[in-house]
């Protein structure tokens, strides 16, 4: 095996407020490998990528690169090093260009190999990147902006990228591009290290896996060597089983909103919508099966009641039917990141005038209800006062959907519950999804993954273009049944890394 180009050497971490995050993790990542980096939600992935990044120091343990020991205080420590980061959030100047984005970043000398579009375009070559290097940066899409996040992280000649979940706002077919580019920058010669939750696409793309759970490293090896049962054991740590139905058998109610004939006009983006005609009834799970835009946002926001249909009718069967949200963006939509877990749960409720003492907030009253909703939907926080910033993508999410089942609203939509979260979370949610059915709450799940719908729904509506392609029911609910009415009359789109028209 090559030599290992970085280690951390019994490395624990403790947080200022006496969290112990990392407990005497060892880890070796090697030139010319792909390391996927596993675990729950919570179980220290960041906090490691972190410390090797300079943005944390270890407190006990320490950082070898090339054997030798060195100190990383700050992020320009680890990049001087040769270590790059992509982090979650991307750190884009949105108006400037591939290569001014690229040349912002290029420290000393770099500076003068990013002047000229043909410098950079000489640059992405070497990692196989066809990418319009005078393409403004805000135009791109997403998948394409982490491509320049990523080209961002190698400038200054790194031998070490660090990704931190990079999968988790990608496609199925934009995954595959993406380890296409990181085979390629790993062929140069540089470790990269991947964190992630799909077990499926370290299986496919990964050479090496380490696992962390609860902070400790809980194994490692060759993905050769290994299977997906396997994995899955060591992250969640028991078997678990994706067959398995989740909540009570459930007979649909009273009709509480009704759709007929609506239809948006398409736009650009947007394939509109056409003719949808749907009843949504008291206790039961609708999910919406499809390919990612082929008008679940069209509908969320129609149900939502964000915007008005263009023809047809849409109805609420009374006045007092409300309707409590999961969107799919939860950090711009869904929290407020600087705010407190407690009021994070209890937002709606405070804009609607509760809590509130004296003309203040009664943040006693808050902080009590807050603990309660906690407990109930087993949200990992250090305390209810702490940011919502500072909790892992999974309980982040929790705490949306606590808040939308504590509306006591008689529709719940919510919009890829699950994406980004760990095994466990993602059943938690589920679950927690279900028992609002279960009592009565109309609930409709948006989600592009099949087998979690047909789990936890009783009845999938199936989206394409715009339109119901179909609809599946009961024990008729497969993903072979599904599977064609998603993709009916058009393939999933892939992106391809063709220059975008700026
Ligand atoms: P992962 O990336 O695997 O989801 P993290 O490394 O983000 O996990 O977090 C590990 C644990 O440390 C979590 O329980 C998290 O709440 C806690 N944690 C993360 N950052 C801080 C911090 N700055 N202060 C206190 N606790 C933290």
């Amino acid at each position: 095996m090559p030599a290992p180009v970085i280690q951390l050497d019994h490395v624990s971490k403790r947080y200022p407020n006496g969290f112990l995050a990392l407990e005497n993790v060892s880890l070796t990542l090697h030139t010319g490998e792909i390391h996927a980096l596993l675990g729950e939600n919570g179980a220290g992935k960041s906090t490691l990528m972190n410390i090797l990044y300079g943005v944390h120091e270890p407190t006990e343990g320490g950082v070898l690169m090339e054997g030798r020991e060195v100190i990383h205080r700050r992020p320009a420590d680890a990049i001087a090093n040769g270590i790059g980061m992509v982090h979650q959030h991307f750190k884009l100047v949105m108006p400037f260009t591939v290569t001014e984005n690229l040349a912002l970043v290029a420290k000393g000398a770099r500076r003068s190999a990013f002047r000229r579009h043909a410098d950079a375009r000489a640059f992405m070559e070497r990692y196989g990147v066809d990418l319009d290097p005078a393409a403004v940066v805000g135009q791109l899409p997403l998948a394409l902006q982490q491509r320049v996040e990523i080209l961002k992280a190698l400038v200054n000649e790194s031998r070490v990228l660090l990704l931190d979940e990079p999968s988790t706002i990608l496609t199925p077919a934009e995954i595959d591009n993406l380890y296409l580019t990181l085979r390629h920058i790993r062929d140069q010669g540089t470790a990269v290290a991947v964190v992630t939750h799909n077990v499926d696409e370290v299986l496919a793309h990964a050479d090496r896996y380490t696992v962390l759970k609860r902070g400790r490293a809980n194994g490692t090896g060759l993905i050769a060597d290994t299977h997906s049962a396997q994995l899955v054991e060591l992250i969640v740590g028991h078997a678990v089983s994706n067959a398995a139905r989740i909540g009570g058998e459930r007979t649909a109610g009273a009709e509480r909103m009704s759709l007929s004939g609506v239809s948006l006009r398409p736009s650009s983006g947007s394939p509109g919508l056409h003719q949808i005609d749907l009843t949504l009834c008291s206790g039961e799970v609708v999910g919406v099966a499809g390919v990612e835009g082929n008008g679940q946002t069209e509908l969320f926001d129609l149900l939502a009641g964000q915007r008005q249909p263009d023809s047809g009718s849409l109805k609420r069967s009374s006045q007092d039917v409300s309707v409590a949200l999961v969107p799919q963006d939860r950090h711009h939509q869904g929290l407020s990141l600087d705010l407190s877990v407690s009021q994070n749960l209890l937002y709606t409720r405070i804009m609607g005038g509760e809590y509130r003492r004296a003309g203040l907030l009664d943040h006693r009253a808050i902080g009590e209800q807050a603990k309660v909703m906690i407990e109930a939907s087993d949200i990992r926080t250090y305390s209810h006062a702490t940011p919502a910033r500072s909790l892992s993508g999974g309980n982040q999410q929790k705490i949306v959907v606590a808040r939308a089942m504590n509306q006591a609203a008689s529709v719940v939509v919510v919009y890829q519950p699950t994406r980004g979260l760990d095994v466990a979370a993602a059943e938690a949610v589920l679950t927690r999804l279900a028992q609002a059915a279960d009592s009565g709450t109309c609930v409709v799940i948006i989600s592009s993954n099949i087998e979690e719908l047909i789990r936890v729904s009783d009845r999938i509506l199936v989206v394409n273009g715009g339109r119901i392609t179909g609809e599946v029911k009961g024990a008729a609910m497969s993903v072979t049944a599904i599977g064609p009415l998603m993709t009916l009359g058009r393939q999933p789109h892939s992106i391809s890394l063709e220059p975008v028209d700026a």
